[in-house]
């Protein structure tokens, strides 16, 4: 096992396409990559790394949503002609990638070229799209990804009650418990304020993303950590914003059309607008792992507290009407979590699942020190589970060799967790690349590592620089305190972005 299974990315050359417009402001458009049909993948960029507050859009992860991929281009080029935002100064930068699937967009397909859509795909990062785009946000390191769609309106089970959806723009933040970024609650309140006030003062509609389900249930999206809004900011620790503009049908004049990207666009001014407001939060950077956080790393859907109106459009008649949703099901359900260790050791064999945690960036170390470390293996299970995992078998002294030790203490080490637990709903496990379920006696395919004295890698969190570590960063001490019992452990409910129940069967605090 001499062969390196963890390598750095290698990135594709830079390739400016125009000169930069001024010593201040720094503006050049790069082929970041190409798609399986050879279109090559834009990013156009305004302000460099050095900015100090960095915003990103993507557009046209889908090619059957041209809209949302112009509204980034004008909502760019605006910024970088300078006839918007002329507040504008030089330590915020802006980066667009209008069009992440163009071979989709030539086709005017959801999925790219290879059939696959690259909205559920950035938890493996199987298709060339997306692993550009990763490789892109790791090295631009964003405060803010925004990422834009459209929705379609005119939904089969609505028309049948004369209904069609109404929002010019529907706003969603990440949705998943497991994600954690420096902004909290209020903040996110203010984002959704925040928008929805501009867009309604410049004669749009708003409301926050909602899939209504021909079941009659409605919810905020989906929880998947493989989509752009979830995957990106659990994998980075950055807030993200979803916004779906209306898809215009087939049957929208020039006008309709027009309307949704002169709204999106208007909504990517917003979100730009308030991150400036709230620069000083969200260049803090992602929250540094504490020592045993849980992490959920299953969740669902649970009825929230009260029923909430949602505005539909009447097709006969042009009128909205305000309907009471009794099956929405709004608040976040955490099924099962586990307590973050210091690392996780992977099987050196286990290539594929390697190659994943490469291609996101992460670094392993293949020399674990010593041939002792306290590890915990952790229990087998499925997403049945419930409540926080157990640890039931105490930690014990494991030999490392034959194993790669991805620390939790790298950027967005976090995600580690969720990508690793073997009862994780979107973990490795679930598309089999953690290998088959290990047999007594054999070498398990991940196990925890809890104490025996190992380093934290040199990989700082955003702003730090390599070698810097934050006072009391984790695992700068030495022994770590023993696992708390069970009824010691804190209960899963807070989080950032939603209010969150409690776990089903969680110890009472
Ligand atoms: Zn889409």
């Amino acid at each position: 096992m001499n062969a390196p299974l963890v390598h750095a990315p290698q990135p594709t050359r830079p390739e400016p396409a125009s000169a930069p417009a001024g010593p201040a402001r720094e503006v050049r458009r790069e082929v970041l990559g190409r798609t399986p049909e050879g279109r090559s993948i834009e990013a156009w960029v305004l302000g460099g790394r050095s900015a100090e507050l960095r915003i990103a859009a993507i557009g046209g992860q889908h090619g059957d949503e041209p809209w949302g991929s112009e509204a980034v281009r004008r909502w760019w080029g605006g910024r970088a002609a300078g006839t918007r935002a002329p507040e504008a100064d030089a330590d915020v930068g802006i980066a667009a990638i209008p069009s992440l699937n163009p071979d989709g967009a030539a086709r005017h397909t959801r999925r790219n070229a290879l059939g696959n859509d690259l909205n559920r795909d950035h938890l493996l990062l199987e298709n060339p799209e997306t692993r550009t785009l990763h490789r892109f946000l790791r090295a631009y390191r964003p405060h803010l990804v925004v990422d834009v769609h459209n929705y379609p309106a005119r939904r089969r089970h609505l028309l049948a009650r004369g209904w069609e959806i109404d929002p010019d723009v529907q706003v969603g933040t990440p949705t998943h418990p497991a994600v954690r970024t420096s902004l909290g609650v209020p903040e996110v309140e203010e984002l959704y304020s925040a928008l929805g006030t501009s867009l309604a003062r410049a004669g749009y509609r708003s409301g926050r993303y909602t899939l209504f389900r021909p079941s009659g249930r409605s919810r905020p999206g989906t929880q998947h950590v493989v989509d752009a809004r979830n995957g990106i900011a659990l994998r980075y620790g950055i807030p993200t914003v979803l916004l779906e503009g209306r898809d215009p049908g087939r049957g929208g004049t020039e006008s309709d059309r027009e309307r949704t990207v002169t709204a999106q666009q208007r909504a990517l001014e917003a979100v730009e607008a308030w991150a400036r407001d709230h620069r000083s939060v969200l260049v803090r950077g992602p929250p540094i792992p504490r020592r045993e956080e849980p992490v959920a790393v299953d969740a669902g859907w649970g009825p929230g507290a009260s029923t909430p109106e949602f505005v539909f459009r009447r097709t006969s008649s042009g009128d909205r009407v305000s309907v009471p949703w009794p099956a929405h099901r709004g608040e976040v359900l955490v099924r099962s979590s586990v307590l973050l260790p210091r690392a996780y050791a992977v099987r050196a064999d286990l290539v594929a699942a390697h190659r994943v945690l490469a291609d996101h960036g992460f670094e392993g170390d293949r020399d674990a020190p010593g041939p002792r470390a306290l590890v915990e293996v952790p229990r087998t299970g499925t997403s049945r589970d419930r409540g926080l995992l157990p640890h039931a078998i105490p930690p014990e002294e494991f030999d490392l060799d034959g194993y790669v030790v991805y620390s939790v203490h790298q950027w967005g080490g976090r995600a580690l967790a969720v990508w690793l637990e073997p009862s994780s709903r979107y973990g490795l496990a679930r598309w089999d690349l953690l290998g088959e379920t290990p047999a007594p006696g054999h070498r398990p395919a991940v196990v925890r590592v809890v104490g025996g004295g190992y380093p934290v890698p040199p990989v700082p969190p955003p702003g730090l620089e390599p070698g810097q570590r934050r006072p009391g960063a984790w695992g700068e001490g030495a022994t770590p305190p023993p696992f708390p019992g069970r009824a010691e452990r804190p209960p899963i409910v807070e989080t950032n972005l939603l209010r969150f129940a409690e776990p089903a069967g969680a110890p009472a605090p």
